[in-house]
């Protein structure tokens, strides 16, 4: 397979796109990122890689890191941690309220902002210093010892973050946040506000396309069950009210943020990251939607 020029012409086919999304304004800081870059990044578990455009540059990978948050708490805590937070598709919003109170403060799934906010309260009882523990582990997995996160985004968020706000004190209400709601508001957005390059993402996520072994330690870091649920609840829930659309269009496990980067692996085979920071109505990239749909249409690699 000639991956080259398969990113090549992807890039050439998304990049008139680039002006229909919309960059995320809600956290100020974000609402600066130009909106034509474009970067993608193809990781084989067979070592080989290719990129195109901006693969270099850091973005904010925001939700993506729920993944990452998911893994350290069921490698760290094992199967109890889906007692407080469901494993079903949300078909609302990523900063939804509606269905958490109907739920009694059980988030649908970990990659909706309630659900990662109850994981990030677990991590704060299940390490000394969650912040630094969750770096080491990014590090760790994607071989990048200089991964930071972003104080400036960070605080822009703890700023204007009403809404997450108001989801923690809704399941404080219910018993089901266990911190200060401050401390667990601050860490998440630490971990939401993590840097990274398309190269540094693929590499880190090539940990759930090898089962959860790392590939620069070859650590294994989640059995093969917990591998198989991540991995489904990547499928079922990573791109919030899209999901059905996601799998129905590119046919892949996979994981969005709102700084428009989208992460898909395939299990076995390869982890690609794709960046374009414009999204559609429903907070995903919208070219990155699309260069995907067409990678996995070219290619006929995916899940199905
Ligand atoms: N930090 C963002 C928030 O909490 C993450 C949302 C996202 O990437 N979808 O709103």
């Amino acid at each position: 397979m000639n991956y080259h020029d398969i990113l090549a012409r992807i890039q050439e086919e998304v990049l008139p796109l680039s002006n229909k999304g919309k960059v995320a304004d809600y956290i100020p800081q974000l609402a600066k990122v130009d909106p034509s870059k474009f970067g993608m990044y193809l990781h084989l578990l067979n070592g080989q890689s290719y990129a195109v455009g901006d693969w270099e540059e850091r973005f904010s990978i925001q939700s993506i890191s729920k993944v990452l948050m998911l893994c350290m708490a069921v490698s760290k805590l094992g199967e109890k941690v889906y007692e407080r937070v469901n494993v079903e598709p949300s078909g609302d919003p990523f900063n939804s309220l509606v269905q958490l109170e109907y739920e009694r403060g059980i988030p649908r799934n970990p990659f909706i902002n309630a659900g990662a906010l109850v994981i990030t309260d677990m991590l704060i009882d299940a390490f000394n210093d969650p912040k630094q523990s969750f770096l080491d582990f990014t590090r760790a997995v994607s071989g990048h010892l200089d991964v930071q996160c972003n104080p400036a985004v960070a605080e822009s968020e703890r700023r204007c973050g009403f809404k997450n706000s108001a989801i923690v004190n809704l399941m404080k209400s219910f018993g089901n946040i266990k911190n200060e709601v401050d401390r667990v508001l601050d860490l998440y957005y630490d971990f939401c506000s993590v840097d990274m390059n398309c190269q540094q993402l693929a590499q880190a996520f090539c940990l759930i396309a090898n089962h959860g072994r790392g590939i620069v330690n070859d650590q294994k870091y989640l059995s093969e069950s917990q591998f198989k649920r991540i991995t489904a609840i990547m499928m079922t829930c990573g791109f919030y009210d899209e999901a059905g659309e996601f799998a129905f269009k590119v046919g892949l496990p996979g994981k969005s943020g709102v700084g428009g980067g989208i992460i898909a692996i395939l299990p076995n085979e390869f982890s690609l990251a794709v960046w374009s920071p414009g999204l559609n109505e429903k907070g995903n990239s919208l070219v990155g939607m699309k260069a995907l749909e067409i990678f996995t249409t070219q290619t006929a690699c995916s899940i199905f």
